[in-house]
């Protein structure tokens, strides 16, 4: 978090009342959303509510304590976070105080109040190479060198999008901390590796396209069925034990985007810390490298008050942003988007806002629309393409998603990932309910699939989407009459479908092979699948009794794809076996 620079300091005002974490002040010189220091230990704070001269303010540190009668003293700069070199690997807490120099500055870690660091270590250098030269003519956003930040991404310098930009005057190579001048223009500019953004406003981008390209997880549930594009909206609800925290450290794990911001905000805090601990461990699997290698980790636990929660959303999404410009593709994860409706809840009703539904405040749908806004394929102002796919984790109580936060989500999001407690406890997983789950992309993303994968993929899976549709419809007179009074073409369907569940929707991530699965095994899983239901009904046809059809020994191989790190070959003579072990039967 930038701090206020001493010329900024307004006027101070003096507190008039306290409950919770919102705070009036009286005679503050501020505007809406400017950031303030409050109470005499100078706790955060921003600006939400200005009326005559008294200023409404959310505290995103810990209130108790802080009395009438003390000051509150205005920057004159909105809520802003410091972008550069060194946000990689990072851990932050909602207001982007890197937490290990925080916990080094309290020698504990247990964050004190009014302990202000910056987002990126100002005194560190860091080798930089520019891409322009003197006589170079430059504008707002163009990229003018890099820096090696991590082993895995090389972070691109460039020109604040709210400079004017002109010709290079000076572009040196070397080390630098990220304020020294690394660019200078004719015009006086100077450009550094840091630039500072007000959180709540989007970065400018020339252009949003629809996006045509999925974000591949190697999940085969989620690219075969329900896929995110690259730059689009998903949302997973979470109930408890159903398989939340695996598919996140999947899909940040394996997803094809080159940096995943995780925004942990406000969930129990024991599983904060597990993610905290969690990340730093795993491995970027494409890369050998660390995953925090290209992953920035935002951790606001609920021991931190309510109001940070929101504070923390915004930080996450600028600083997915700020690597979209430099032609990123950035997927965010937001865990979990209930806690923040929680907060605003809880904040609306402090100030005696007139409720909406369930309490939230009438607001909700426009804030949560506007975060999902910000997720988008982008052609940026530098002339890059990069993307912010939004992952937005969802905690409806009691697992109801009739509850307004999951149905004004739905609302927004294109994709929607129902994470099925009965599965995950029938060991499904993952547990992704396959029935209740969509997405809007499928159509758009196909050209892609027919062009990269296979030219039949949307035929292929709309052949397994309707087989699992059929054994739904089955399953209920299943439910009423037992399978053995089905007929026999029904029973060989319901035969199908399972493997379909086993061997294709299933999937192991604890396996070194089956936990990623890439689109043509994908594929030729389901493809596989399909010509045992074609050989199968022939051999139906032509009298042979089901039993006989599902006793073949190839069969029950299909479930063995999944770990078969060569299964070009394997699935090659399955198909083989298949074919003609039916065949023998008639
Ligand atoms: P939650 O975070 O929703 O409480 P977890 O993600 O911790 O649940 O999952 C609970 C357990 O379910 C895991 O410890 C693991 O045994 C199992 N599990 C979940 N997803 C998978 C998966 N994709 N493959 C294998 N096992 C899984």
């Amino acid at each position: 978090m930038s701090q206020a620079t001493e010329s900024d300091v307004r006027e101070d005002g003096i507190i008039e009342s306290v409950s919770g974490p919102v705070v009036t002040a009286r005679d503050l010189d501020a505007r809406m959303n400017d950031v303030v220091y409050v109470g005499s230990e100078g706790l955060m704070g921003e600006v939400i509510e200005i009326e005559g001269n008294i200023t409404t303010i959310q505290v995103y540190e810990e209130t108790s304590g802080v009395s009438p009668g003390e000051p509150v003293e205005g920057t004159g700069a909105p809520l802003s976070v410091d972008l550069g070199p060194g946000m990689l690997d990072a851990i932050y807490d909602g207001v982007q105080r890197p937490l290990d120099v925080l916990e080094e500055k309290m020698n504990s870690a247990y964050l004190d109040r009014g302990v202000d660091a910056p987002g990126i270590d100002l005194e560190k250098t860091w080798e930089f190479e520019p891409t322009v030269e003197a006589g170079d003519t430059v504008e707002a956003g163009d990229i003018v060198g890099t820096v090696p930040e991590t082993p895995s991404i090389d972070h691109k310098v460039m020109v604040p999008p709210d400079y004017e930009g002109g010709e290079v005057t000076s572009a040196e190579s070397g080390n630098f901390t990220v304020t020294e001048p690394v660019v200078e223009l004719d015009n006086g500019e100077e450009i550094q590796m840091r630039q500072e953004w007000p959180v709540r406003t989007q970065r400018p981008a020339n252009e949003k396209e629809t996006p045509t390209e999925p974000l591949i997880s190697g999940q085969r549930v989620l690219d075969g069925l329900f896929p995110i594009a690259k730059g689009g909206t998903a949302a997973i609800p979470g109930p408890f034990g159903s398989g939340k925290t695996v598919t996140q450290h999947q899909l940040a794990k394996w997803a094809d985007a080159d940096i995943v911001v995780y925004v942990g905000c406000g969930e129990r805090g024991n599983e904060m810390t597990e993610v905290i601990e969690d990340f730093p461990e795993l491995e970027d699997p494409i890369t050998g490298n660390a995953l925090m290698d290209r992953t920035c980790l935002i951790a606001n636990t609920s021991n931190m008050p309510v109001a940070a929660r929101e504070s923390c959303v915004y930080t996450g999404i600028t600083i997915a942003e700020y690597f979209r410009d430099m032609g990123y593709d950035v997927a965010l994860m937001a865990d979990s988007t209930s806690r923040w409706a929680e907060a605003m809840r809880e904040i609306s009703s402090r100030l005696e806002e007139m409720p909406g539904e369930e309490g939230y405040p009438a607001y909700l749908s426009a804030r949560l629309s506007e975060f999902y806004e910000r997720a988008g394929y982008f052609q940026n102002i530098n002339d890059t393409e990069g993307s912010v796919s939004v992952i937005g984790a969802v905690s409806p109580p009691g697992g109801d998603f009739s509850e307004p936060v999951t149905q004004n989500t739905l609302r927004i999001v294109k994709t929607f990932w129902a994470l099925d407690a009965d599965l995950a406890e029938r060991r499904h997983f993952p547990s992704i309910n396959w029935n209740e789950s969509y997405s809007l992309y499928r159509d758009q993303l196909d050209p892609w699939f027919v062009e990269n994968v296979r030219n039949d993929w949307p035929e292929t899976r709309q052949w397994a989407i309707d087989v699992l549709d059929e054994e739904a419809e089955l399953q209920e007179i299943v439910q009423l009459v037992g399978k053995d009074a089905l007929p026999e073409d029904q029973q060989l369907t319901l035969e199908i479908a399972r493997y379909l569940r086993e061997a294709w929707l299933q999937q192991n991530a604890f396996h070194d092979v089956d936990t990623y699965c890439e689109p043509e095994k994908t594929y030729r899983i389901m493809d596989v699948i399909q010509s045992y239901n074609e050989a199968a009904f022939e051999a139906l046809e032509a009298g042979v009794p089901v039993e006989e059809i599902t006793d073949i020994d190839a069969a029950p191989r299909i479930n063995r794809i999944g770990v078969q790190e060569d299964y070009n070959e394997y699935v090659d003579q399955l198909e083989e076996d298949i074919k003609s072990q039916l065949r023998e039967k008639y």
